[in-house]
């Protein structure tokens, strides 16, 4: 124990001496902000410090272009440690998710734990896993098996709270395309068949289906095609929803009222509909053996987690399936009060002072949570036997 305790001041050592190079990764990546599957300087980033950092990289992995994994063989390898790092921003509005701190915490600690403890008794992997906030890199690594052999899946989440476990939804896309007919919308509109109604009417069927939903279910939606003129009867519109529920099984069953919400509105106005769905995000496992440890090390480290509200305040994420098949956990560190996610002013902070602190500390964090996994005995046993008395996943 004393040499863990050792080893984990290393760690802590390690990361502030790397500091500098983490944090001016980190701006790089958050003033050139690439949305989903388009990652392709991070990517390259990020793998040049992990191989300069002695891992041995690998890319593309599970036929995803900005996806890598970074590995480094201790003396063993089990137990194996993942630390996943996200860096795709958002569309409009840059790293308004802050994952260009995810993404330094990670390899950051990966850096740091390799160098504070040379004879490493694990193996200790860095998946760079694309897209969390379009398609879901995970979700399509889960189904490559790139997870199998792993025991521990983590990684930290900027966020306006310090909550070490954290619930998420389950989450599917959907896109109703409306097919309808061109006219001129004043000489003879009752040649045209409008689409932008039958998208309109779409919008107030689901707000109907919202008095009739349990309270954890989220529908939302934007208009990405509404027509070109307002004297042509518009030909085509085009909508893009999130659907969200508690279970991937609530959230079929939602997913069900909402195609007919849009096939009721195709039939009200004679267009067609095409209905495309994305890939389903789980719900979230956590592992609170794994969160144990993490809060453990928290303390360590000076920082206290909160308790989370019973109800609301999440959102998705694709580790949801990733912890459906391994030991996870998806910890939030705080980088601002009171500001959420996925607005300018959370943009802000995922660059501020404050936001590089939580970057290191989650580093520290993280990377002393994998030598635990590694170094005490009986902890892989207790995390999977945990995972495998959870209630098992919904389909
Ligand atoms: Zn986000
Ligand atoms: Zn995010």
């Amino acid at each position: 124990m004393d040499d863990l305790n050792a080893s984990k001041d290393r760690v802590g050592a390690e990361v502030d001496a790397l500091r500098d190079d983490l944090v001016s990764l980190s701006a790089r990546i958050h003033e050139h902000p690439e949305v989903g599957l388009q990652e392709h300087q991070a990517a390259r980033w990020l793998g040049a410090f992990l191989q300069e950092a002695g891992f041995t990289v690998e890319q593309p992995v599970a036929g995803l272009e900005t996806a890598f994994r970074a590995r480094h063989r201790g003396t063993h390898d089990r137990p194996h440690v993942a630390l996943l790092a996200e860096y795709d921003a958002l569309a409009g509005l840059g790293h308004a998710c802050g994952h260009n701190l995810i993404c330094t915490a990670s390899v950051g600690a990966a850096a740091a734990l390799r160098r504070a403890v040379p004879r490493l008794p694990g193996t200790l992997t860095v998946l760079g896993t694309p897209a969390e906030e379009t398609t879901g890199g995970k979700v399509i690594m889960v189904d490559q098996g790139v997870f199998s052999g792993i025991d521990a899946a983590m990684m930290f989440h900027p966020s306006r709270n310090n909550w070490w476990t954290r619930g998420a939804l389950a989450a599917q896309s959907l896109t109703a395309a409306f097919h309808g007919r061109a006219a001129h919308a004043a000489a003879m509109p009752e040649a045209g068949i409008n689409a932008l109604n039958a998208l309109l009417l779409t919008y107030r069927a689901i707000d109907a289906l919202r008095q009739h939903v349990t309270s954890d279910v989220r529908i939302h939606g934007i208009i990405t095609r509404g027509g070109d003129a307002p004297n042509i009867v518009p030909a085509f519109a085009q909508g893009d929803f999130l659907v969200r529920a508690g279970t991937r099984q609530a959230l079929a069953d939602v997913m069900a009222k909402v195609r007919r919400c849009a096939e009721g509105a195709a039939v009200a106005t004679g267009a067609r509909v095409e209905l495309t769905e994305g890939l389903v995000y789980a719900e979230r496992n956590n592992n609170r053996v794994l969160a144990g440890l993490f809060a453990e090390n928290m303390r360590r480290l000076g920082v206290e987690g909160e308790r989370p509200p019973a109800q609301g305040g999440v959102g998705s994420s694709d580790i949801g399936n990733v912890s459906m098949v391994v030991p996870t956990i998806h910890p939030y560190l705080k980088i601002a009060d009171d500001v959420s996610g996925h607005t300018p002013e959370f943009r802000e902070a995922a660059r501020s002072p404050r936001g590089y602190a939580a970057m290191l500390l989650a580093a520290k964090g993280l990377a002393m949570t994998a030598l635990d996994v590694m170094s005490r005995p009986g902890t892989v046993d207790e995390m999977w036997s945990e995972f495998r008395s959870t209630p098992a996943p919904s389909p």
